[in-house]
Formats: C-alpha cells, structure tokens, sequence
C-alpha cells in the first residue's frame, strides 16, 4: 500500500500504454478496457462491463470506496477519431516527447485523463475513502456519446447517485459548465425515376430534398439573426447545417433517391424540436402534394442518427465550487463541442467538464497534451481523493 502518490512520469508511462491500444471510433476497445480492469480489480476494485451488441467494446465502471453514498465520478470516453489522411511527425499510436509535450493521437482527446486515475489506481485504493471515486470509461463517444448510454442505464445498480461528475475532455484544465446539444438526423427523400426527357413523369429526388435544405438554410439564418441568443457561446445561437448530401446515377435519368444528412447545435435552453417540426411541415405541406400526384411512393423519411442533450449547469452549483477549488480558482467557462456531460446532468448528477490539453489539439494531426497539464489533473484528482477521505 503506497503512502504517497505516483509521480507524474507514471501517469505518462500510463498514458503510453493507453495510446498503444488504437481504439479509433467504431472499432473495437476490449483490450485496454482489460487492461484497466484487470489492473483495478488486481487492487480489489469492483468493476461492471457493459457491452455493444458485438461485444468488442464494453464501457468500465469501477468504484473506489463505499458505493452505498454518493460520490464523484471521473468520465471519459476510451475512442479516439481515425488517423487517415493526416500527416504526423510520427506513429500516432507510440507516444513521442518532444520539448515537455506528449504526442500521440487521443494524448489531449481524452486518454491522459484516464491515464492520470489509473496510474494512481494503487495509492487511491490505500485511502480510507469515506464517499466514493468512480471511473467510467466509454466507447464510441466521437460518433454521439453512443456507448455511455448502456452504463448510465446501469449507473443505479452500481451506485448511489453520485453527487458530481467530471467529464475529462480537454479544456486545459478549466472548469466548463456549459456545451451545447446536439441532433443529427438524416433524410431521404424517394422519388420516380424516369427519362430525363420527362421529368413531370418523374418525380426527382435531388430537387425536392434541394428545397428541403434551401429551407433548412433559411431557418439557419433566422436563428443567427433573431436568436435565442445565449452570450456564453461562440456562435451565441443555436446553429443548423445540411452536411452530406447523395443522389443520382445519371444526368439523363430523373433521380429516384436522394439522402441528406443535417446536424442542428442547440443551446441547452433551446429545444430543437420546433425547428426539426417546422422543416417537416414545410416538406408535408409545400413538397408531398406534388411528389404523391405521381406516386403513392413518393415521400420523406426521417432518421435520427445522433441525440445528445446540452449542459447548462449553474455557475454558482456545488460542483463548480468544488471543481474550481481542485484545480485553483478559476471563472468558468462554457465549451462548444459536446460530452457525456448533459447525459450525466440529465441523470441527476450534477457535472462540469474540465480535463487535461486543449481541444485545438484534439482530432489533428501531432496531437499532443503538455506534461504540465498532466501534472494538474493529477494534482486535482490528489485533492479530490483527500476531500473524499475526510468527508
Ligand atoms: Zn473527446
């Protein structure tokens, strides 16, 4: 039983092992879920697996101390975006130090923030922990917070509600409170195919989904103009864009199919509901009676492929305190891409983001975290150990 916490060397030891693992989005993550397990449940700490439905990925949710009282989770997601197309300095899975950085692909986005825990593992276990410290690590989160899911589903037989949540995306260490929602639908639009020489015979796809995100642009617009606006983002609105689009096999056929894909960025105060509706009336209304004068077949359908919730929590909540004074004084902020975040806040558990590195670095090519930024993770989780020690 160790007295003392690891130097930081063994968290960018621990890092390095965790980049190894290529846990790129999509793919599998068994192996370092594992690795963590077996090295957590080696020091007599309880983990629960959850899994995906092909069963090589799995969430991991370990509990140091009495899980009985509420406690304070540790979240991070274990996938990291693809290397494809990128030109590194070097093999983006062997962690290389240049001048105190780190580089390495998921060293900001998020692995050092699970390497700092788990390097720590063996001294955490050795407190007299009087509330608990959980890990939850997750998969497939740079595709929608898809894995964490499957473990908040759980989270009550695991646990008391814990009574905060720190989600480590990288923020250089600063406490978030704040980060839009997100929807990201798909449409496809079936229409008649014909010869092009007879296109009202027809009833073409690419030109009726084509209005659709005309439309779509125009409530785009309204929303940068007219709001709701909330100054703590950057852009202070909510944000609607069209992002794929695919349709047709020749230009002397009428297109029968045509697929677009739309992501919509709320603020957490706005629900996007009344934006998806009014673009589904517009296309019920002013699109359908033309398309179903040709055919019964033609139409739209709607997919939504990705559904997370914003964070908006309270400046002045417990949490925040508490975060702020881990990681030394600091005003906090608000963040513009997305986490597991809202998903916890929704539970009941009140959450902030703050991690280690920058998100500038995250998803690029030379992706680095800065040994400093190592250092204060640590440091916050030190203090956090010793808050719950004594209370
Ligand atoms: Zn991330």
């Amino acid at each position: 039983m160790s007295a003392t916490p690891p130097p930081v060397d063994a968290a960018l030891h621990e890092l390095r092992r965790l980049v190894a693992f290529p846990t790129i989005t999509r793919g599998p993550n068994l192996e370092l879920i594992e690795h963590a397990r077996e090295r957590l449940e080696g020091l007599g700490v309880p983990c629960h697996r959850t899994f995906d439905d092909t069963g090589t990925k799995a969430n991991l949710f370990a509990s140091f101390g009495p899980t009985d009282r509420p406690g304070v989770v540790l979240s991070g997601h274990t996938d990291v975006v693809p290397v494809e197309g990128q030109d590194w300095s070097s093999d983006p899975f062997e962690v290389v130090e240049r001048e105190g950085r780190h580089y390495g692909r998921g060293t900001a986005d998020m692995k050092s923030f699970l390497a700092v825990p788990l390097a720590m593992a063996e001294w955490i276990a050795g407190q007299e922990l009087k509330r608990p410290l959980h890990l939850a690590l997750s998969y497939d989160e740079e595709i929608g917070c898809v894995g964490v899911r499957r473990m908040l589903a759980k989270l009550g037989e695991y646990c008391a509600t814990p009574a905060a949540c720190i989600v480590g995306e990288p923020t250089g260490m600063r406490v978030m409170t704040g980060h839009k929602g997100k929807r990201m639908l798909r449409c496809r639009v079936k229409g008649v195919a014909g010869h092009s020489s007879h296109p009202e015979r027809g009833v073409n796809a690419i030109e009726h989904a084509a209005e659709l995100v005309v439309r779509l642009r125009a409530v785009a617009r309204r929303l940068m103009r007219e709001g709701p606006f909330d100054e703590g983002f950057d852009p202070p609105f909510t944000t609607l864009q069209t992002g794929t689009i695919r349709g047709g096999v020749a230009v002397n056929i009428v297109p029968a199919d045509c697929v677009f894909e739309l992501e919509v960025r709320h603020l957490p105060g706005h629900a996007p509901e009344a934006i998806l509706e009014e673009a589904k009336a517009f296309a019920e209304r002013e699109l359908l009676p033309e398309m179903r004068a040709v055919s019964e077949e033609a139409g739209f359908a709607w997919e939504e492929v990705v559904r997370y919730p914003g964070l908006d929590t309270p400046v002045d909540a417990d949490v925040v305190k508490m975060v702020s004074g881990l990681v030394g004084e600091e005003a906090p902020g608000r963040v513009s891409f997305g986490s597991e975040a809202g998903l916890f806040s929704g539970l009941g558990v009140p959450s902030v983001v703050c991690g280690p590195g920058s998100i500038a670095q995250a998803h690029r090519p030379d992706e680095f975290v800065e040994r400093e930024q190592v250092a204060r993770c640590q440091e916050m989780v030190e203090r956090l150990v010793a808050q719950l020690a004594t209370a």
